[in-house]
């Protein structure tokens, strides 16, 4: 648990416990339906770990943990995130009980069988298509800290430069960074159909779980539920039509990259590294994750390339340049090219104007371009075809 707790973690699980679990009717935290509870000062987030099998019933209870635990004093935000849990445990518990399947209904009236949540409704690695979206594609790193947030948004927006519809979803819960690098924030809208919107930032569709909690919120989420909330952001949102969405994954290649890999039905990755070797390894180990789930390498990008000097401009090759360009041809995947090392890019990411967009002409925009390019490229030649180019009128 972690925060300031102006919020009393106690009378947070009372209240939990105070709401009848389906079947068994015991209190949701004794019939083990809460995953975690996290608190940051009056904002507090459950994870609400439901049997499938409940259906529909599920967004009733939901509901109706918003409302109880709104309802307690001192409790400004309620953020209730729903996450598939098999239902062994929780039937279990119902089997073991007086079988009340029919007892603790809550009176509520199941409406037709439509609105199934995504990771909820799809526990295990089901690849389900997400209708409208041509190209999944993940953008992923061995390790953190190596630019792949900032080479996702401005490879993001450099498709949209080319006419390309195209979407980014934020799946690193832990530390989501599309908002500070896309400068984009606030809650989602919902539609009638109870689908999130996506917020707009420069053209494209972003989807982040830092809309849905507040930053300072500690993720004490185990991975299960971690998948949940990624495919909750994947099918719970109404992306329309895109030619593309950039999946900015986790950093790393341990479990939770192998399953999100394992369940996103991924068109391809593109893999970001620095020239350092240690970041080689890692994108080496990337590359072996996703062979390993038969989601095609569409090539590695080396970012932080060579430095460029904000005084002379001088270009200097501080990690040793190159080492990418000769570790993808090592592996047999595409080099899709390199990325300075320059104070502007920085800047301007953090600022919330990518570098695509704040100098669109400059020679950075036309490295992510390449980038674009040869991603379009990969999948051109994989097979898949080439998304028709939007015309834009003005
Ligand atoms: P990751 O997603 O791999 O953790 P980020 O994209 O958040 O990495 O980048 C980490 C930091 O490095 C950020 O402050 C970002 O602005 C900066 N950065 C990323 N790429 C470059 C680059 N090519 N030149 C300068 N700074 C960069």
């Amino acid at each position: 648990m972690s925060g300031v707790n102006s919020v009393d973690e106690a009378t947070i699980r009372r209240t939990l416990d105070g709401i009848p679990a389906p079947r068994s009717g015991k209190g949701l935290l004794a019939a083990g339906w809460i995953g975690g509870i996290s608190i940051a000062g009056a904002k507090v987030t459950v994870a609400l770990e439901v049997d499938p099998a409940i259906g529909p019933a599920m967004e009733l209870l939901k509901r109706e943990v918003e409302v109880r635990l709104g309802a307690v004093p001192g409790i400004e935000q309620v953020t209730v995130v729903l996450s598939g849990k098999r239902a062994s445990s929780q039937s279990q518990g119902a089997h073991q009980g007086h079988n009340h399947d029919h007892g603790h209904d809550h009176g509520q009236a199941h409406p037709p069988r439509k609105a199934q949540v995504g990771g909820a409704a799809a526990p295990g690695n089901v690849k389900l298509p997400l209708p409208g979206v041509r190209h999944i594609i993940a953008v992923a790193s061995g390790k953190g800290g190596v630019g792949k947030s900032t080479t996702a948004a401005n490879v993001a927006l450099s498709l949209l430069g080319l006419g390309y519809k195209v979407g980014v979803l934020d799946s690193d819960i832990y530390g989501p960074s599309m908002q500070r690098v896309l400068g984009v924030s606030g809650k989602p809208d919902t539609t009638a159909q109870k689908k999130m919107v996506p917020k707009q930032a420069h053209g494209l569709k972003v989807m982040s779980m830092g809309f849905l909690v507040p930053e300072d919120t500690a993720m004490i989420w185990r991975g299960p539920m971690v998948m949940s909330a990624i495919q909750q952001l994947l099918r719970e949102v109404d992306w329309g039509e895109l030619d593309f969405l950039i999946v900015d994954m986790p950093p790393g290649t341990g479990d939770a990259q192998l399953t999100l890999a394992q369940t996103v039905p991924l068109a391809g990755a593109v893999i970001v590294s620095t020239p350092q070797d240690l970041a080689l390894i890692d994108a080496a180990r990337g590359v072996t994750m996703f062979n390993k789930v038969s989601v095609p390498v569409l090539g590695i990008v080396e970012n932080m390339s060579t430095f460029i000097c904000p005084n002379c401009q001088h270009e200097t090759p501080i990690f040793g340049h190159g080492g990418a360009r000769a570790e993808a041809d090592r592996l047999g995947v595409r080099f899709l090219g390199e990325i300075p090392l320059d104070m502007a890019i920085r800047v301007t990411s953090d600022e919330g104007r990518p570098i695509v967009i704040d100098q669109p002409n400059g020679p950075h925009a036309a490295a992510y371009r390449a980038v674009a390019e040869g991603v379009v490229a990969v999948l051109e030649s994989g097979g898949g075809k080439r998304p028709a180019p939007v015309i834009r009128m003005e």
